[in-house]
């Protein structure tokens, strides 16, 4: 089983957090989508299995593309893809962007789940985002969607931004549970330095995230998903039972998967490449036969750090057993040695290791003290 990531490199609008690949210009949606098409042809056979159990519509954002667009997308799928009924279609949602109309659309062509992007519910905080929604659009989306028949919906929060104190935040999340969505994913804001906010908390304009909020909000939030029946899987995502994201966990359990589209990246157990991060060069490559990707070989060494850097961040842990079977002796040691100096941080069951409360707050610091170098 294997997934496939489409990457849809279109927004209305830049969030002035955001540092994904995307352009606010549909100038060339029309070319793009037959390059999107194209690089599927291409790739077929990239992935030893054809057989799906998730395909993903990521971006930028998925449901700017106009019905015809995401036809001809799922067409070719059909073409080049073989999935079962209970394969995990998801597509990434903006509220401006839910409509009666798109969700039947949606819903039809067999689209399963939703990712929608609500990020806050004070419309104070969504304007200084620069998102293009207000709250009242979020709750009468999530709301709309669910009459259509979405059972599978996941929201996006952000915490961690100077609009926030604590009891702000405890009214967030009370707000996202009220909402009775299947799945929701959480982020600490991060201010990226090519981004619009990072250009402003450079110039002083802006206040750095204060962390010690942040590990507060963090905690605070695993209580309030926990008490309400989400099951904290990974760091930041949280699922009622039987809706944990099959797309993402594939990632963080080393499943192979095929990237699509400018930016996306490709994994098929023994190397990694990555798309060019630019519309046009991508477009003029597909068309005109020429390369769009980097590619790398992963060394034993660059497996397990990967393994370690994912796997800790989730309930399914490091397993030693696992550990020994696809990277040796020598890499086993050196983890055991690494997870003695970091006992304090990790729970031991069964030669499985998770992160206690305490290792969560520095999940990706702790993963990095046990790399191999
Ligand atoms: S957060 Fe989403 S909608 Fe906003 S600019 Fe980034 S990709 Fe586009």
């Amino acid at each position: 089983m294997a997934g496939i990531y489409i990457h849809i490199p279109f927004c209305k609008q830049a969030c002035t957090y955001c540092d994904f690949h995307f352009s606010t210009s549909m100038a060339n949606g029309g070319d793009m989508v037959g390059s999107l098409l194209t690089e599927m042809d291409l790739r077929t056979n990239y992935l030893e299995s054809r057989e799906l159990d998730s395909i993903y519509f990521g971006g930028g954002t998925p449901s700017i593309l106009r019905a015809k667009q995401l036809e001809a997308i799922f067409e070719n799928l059909h073409k080049n893809f073989n999935w079962r009924s209970t394969c995990e279609i998801t597509l990434e949602a903006n509220p401006d962007d839910i409509t009666p109309e798109n969700l039947f659309l949606w819903k039809r062509m067999g689209i399963n789940r939703l990712s929608i992007g609500l990020q806050s519910f004070n419309n104070a905080e969504l304007k200084w985002m620069n998102r293009a929604h207000t709250a009242e659009e979020s709750f009468k989306c999530v709301k709309m969607a669910q009459d259509a028949g979405f059972d599978n919906i996941s929201i996006d929060l952000i915490y961690g931004s100077k609009f926030q104190t604590l009891s702000d935040w405890h009214k967030t999340l009370d707000t996202a549970i009220a909402l009775n969505t299947s799945h929701i994913s959480s982020y600490n804001l991060t201010i990226e330095s090519k981004t619009a906010l990072g250009v402003n908390y450079k110039r002083g304009k802006e206040p750095g995230v204060n962390e010690d909020l942040s590990s507060k909000q963090f905690l605070l939030m695993i209580e309030k998903f926990s008490n309400a029946g989400f099951l904290h899987y990974e760091i930041s995502n949280f699922a009622k039972p039987d809706f944990l994201a099959v797309h993402n966990s594939n990632y963080w359990l080393q499943k192979p998967y095929l990237g699509i589209g400018p930016s996306a990246h490709s994994f098929n157990g023994k190397s990694r490449q990555w798309n060019v991060k630019n519309n046009s060069l991508y477009i003029k490559a597909l068309n005109e036969g020429g390369t769009y990707f980097e590619k790398e070989e992963l060394s034993t060494r660059d497996a397990y750090n990967e393994y370690v850097l994912t796997r800790l961040r989730t309930i399914w842990g490091c397993d030693v057993k696992e550990i020994e079977k696809k990277f040796g002796e020598k890499f086993l040691s050196y983890f055991k040695n690494g997870c003695e100096e970091k006992r304090e941080f990790l729970i031991e069951t069964n030669g499985v290791y998770t992160l206690n409360e305490s290792g969560k707050l520095q999940a990706d610091g702790i993963a990095s003290d046990l790399f191999f170098l």
